[in-house]
């Protein structure tokens, strides 16, 4: 989707080390992380938001892929967060897992 952060990071429009990737989602470092970890993992098709997620195939790619990231960072604790909509904190309309893990340097999110 044009103007998408995310979807020019998935399609190497910016360039981004990405820490795991499969055939459906990538995973990257968090610009700002909030922990001393803080993975970012993305379904490479764009949806907006967990609203606009209808999709059980889609659903079950993207917690494959979260636990193919942790178990690829050797994380066996770990926190993972959706935000969902503005008013909730999200700022990137396509849909992301932040997972976060060791010291967290703010309690919420
Ligand atoms: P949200 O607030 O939407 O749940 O999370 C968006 C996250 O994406 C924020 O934690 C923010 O730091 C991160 N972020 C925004 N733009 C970029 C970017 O260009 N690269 C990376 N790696 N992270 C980004
Ligand atoms: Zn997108």
């Amino acid at each position: 989707m044009e103007d998408c952060i995310f979807c020019k990071i998935i399609n190497k429009e910016i360039p981004s080390n990405f820490v795991y990737e499969n055939e459906d989602v990538i995973a990257i470092n968090d610009l700002n992380p909030k922990a001393e970890t803080h993975v970012l993992v993305i379904p490479k098709k764009h949806v907006a938001s967990l609203n606009e997620l209808n999709d059980e195939t889609e659903a079950l790619k993207i917690f494959k892929g979260i636990k193919e990231t942790v178990k690829k960072l050797g994380l066996t604790d770990y926190r993972t967060v959706i935000n969902t909509g503005k008013n909730a904190g999200q700022t990137v309309f396509h849909l992301h897992v932040h997972i976060l893990a060791g010291k967290l340097s703010i309690e919420n999110l």
